[in-house]
């Protein structure tokens, strides 16, 4: 697949201003969900090596935003091709659950240009989610004993039945 950038809306046409402007651009690299507003500019990276197109980012993203690329069986695809997608670009809410689920550290978030780690999420900090100590395919482990609250359920029964 040949490097691509999409462009979701047109942010400045006309008298308009269709503000965040949001894209997303394939290349070897990774494949990256952009959003800017004003003077914050959000991305969301999927790394093409590291990822193993496991899916569990699909199974947890609350806002499915992110979905299983459609494939046609016997046609030969390149590893880009088989990422996950953004599938509902304008439901991500940068929430970074898929990055904190995703077992082979594969996706990353950046905020002007800095990368953010699971630490500095606000579902981290606001403790609605656990600190993990492993994220594995279909199973997490929690660093804080007897951490529960309805969401983090919600995203390990994802998980769970999903591997099932
Ligand atoms: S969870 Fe990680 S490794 Fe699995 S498909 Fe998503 S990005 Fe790729
Ligand atoms: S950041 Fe949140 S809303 Fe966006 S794709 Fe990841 S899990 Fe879904």
């Amino acid at each position: 697949m040949k490097p691509q950038k999409i462009q979701f809306n047109e942010h400045c046409k006309g008298d308009n201003m269709n503000w965040p402007a949001i894209e997303e651009t394939l290349n070897e690299e990774s494949r990256t969900l952009k959003v800017e507003y004003m003077t914050k500019t959000t991305e969301l990276l999927v790394a093409t090596k590291t990822c193993t197109t496991c899916m569990q980012c699909v199974n947890v993203c609350p806002k499915n935003a992110l979905a299983r690329p459609i494939l046609v069986k016997g046609v030969k695809t390149t590893k880009l091709e088989r990422l996950p997608v953004f599938n509902k670009p304008l439901k991500c809410v940068f929430c970074g659950v898929c990055m904190v689920f995703c077992p082979y550290k594969a996706i990353s978030m950046k905020i002007n240009g800095n990368k953010l780690s699971s630490t500095d999420l606000p579902l981290m900090k606001s403790k609605i989610l656990p600190s993990l100590t492993t994220v594995k395919l279909g199973k997490v482990e929690v660093g804080d004993f007897g951490f529960t609250n309805p969401f983090f359920e919600r995203i390990i029964n994802c998980i769970t039945k999903k591997s099932d």
